[in-house]
């Protein structure tokens, strides 16, 4: 799709805004109290633990990296505490998968075996650590705050490495630079909320991108001395296949929690 073309279907939306439950996980959208001696806003309440429990993957339970592809755990896990993220989804397509496969011989020939995602997302928050009787009450606030945001464009602009703060796992992932304003006024309304439950905030200077492939270790030198090859390969491979490959229109926001996971539609 040209330009003009995405532009042009974004000119198509209205503004009908609904925030709805995935069908399967039933949450009641009841606020708790606000003088609930436990909900994490009131003021007579400590802090909660120590904030710098991300962790890679939520599902994880146990411990045997071997079990789960060599990625290492983060944090215990512990009954009551459910991990807990805000993203963006994003759907493979050709672009992409033709993409994958030119990352994946490059890293081949060094002998980097990187593996694919399945399904890709843009984070919007780190993941954090969520008591199972403070769901309702996060819930409700992130549809009360994310109610407000217009539905918008962000584009793919080039392959950067990342690597998690724990240096366990090295991620290739595509950046986006164009719709970065929008991305950044939704990460600091989703701060506002976590502040709210005295949760840890998203990256101070956000880079935002889907990842796409990862090894476990921190291989970030490896991968950044490719990237410029990579590169080149991506501007490519944009050239061959149609705009609407290397575009998300953003129309909504999913939150995981645990095993339950919320849609929260932009206007
Ligand atoms: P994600 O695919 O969103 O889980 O991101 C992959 C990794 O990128 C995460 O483990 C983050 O810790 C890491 N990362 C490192 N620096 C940044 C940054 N400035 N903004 C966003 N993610 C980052």
């Amino acid at each position: 799709m040209s330009n003009k073309g995405a532009l042009a279907l974004l000119a198509q939306y209205g503004g009908d805004s609904s925030d709805d439950e995935v069908p399967g996980s039933r949450v009641s959208t009841k606020r708790m109290h606000k003088d609930d001696e436990d909900d994490p806003r009131s003021k007579r309440l400590e802090r909660l633990p120590p904030p710098n429990f991300t962790i890679s993957n939520p599902e994880e339970v146990i411990d045997d990296p071997s079990s789960h592809e060599g990625r290492i755990r983060s944090f215990p896990h512990e009954r009551g505490n459910w991990a807990t993220y805000v993203y963006i989804p994003y759907e493979c397509n050709e672009g992409l998968e033709k993409l994958l496969s030119m990352i994946n011989s490059s890293a081949t020939s060094q002998n980097l075996h990187l593996k694919c995602f399945d399904d890709f997302h843009i984070s919007l928050t780190k993941t954090v650590i969520l008591k199972h009787h403070w769901i309702d009450s996060f819930i409700d606030t992130l549809k009360e705050n994310i109610s407000y945001f217009n539905r918008f464009m962000v584009m793919f602009d080039c392959l950067e490495i990342y690597c998690n703060e724990e240096k366990t796992r090295t991620f290739i992932g595509l950046q986006i630079k164009t719709g970065y304003d929008s991305l950044l006024k939704l990460v600091q309304c989703l701060d506002n909320c976590l502040g709210e439950f005295k949760l840890p905030k998203f990256y101070e200077n956000p880079s935002f991108h889907v990842s796409i492939a990862w090894c476990v270790g921190d291989h970030q030198e490896q991968l950044k001395s490719l990237l410029s090859d990579l590169n080149r390969e991506l501007e490519v491979l944009m050239g061959e296949y149609s705009q609407e490959n290397w575009y998300i229109y953003v129309e909504q926001i999913m939150c995981r929690t645990g095993n339950k996971l919320f849609e929260f539609h932009l206007r």
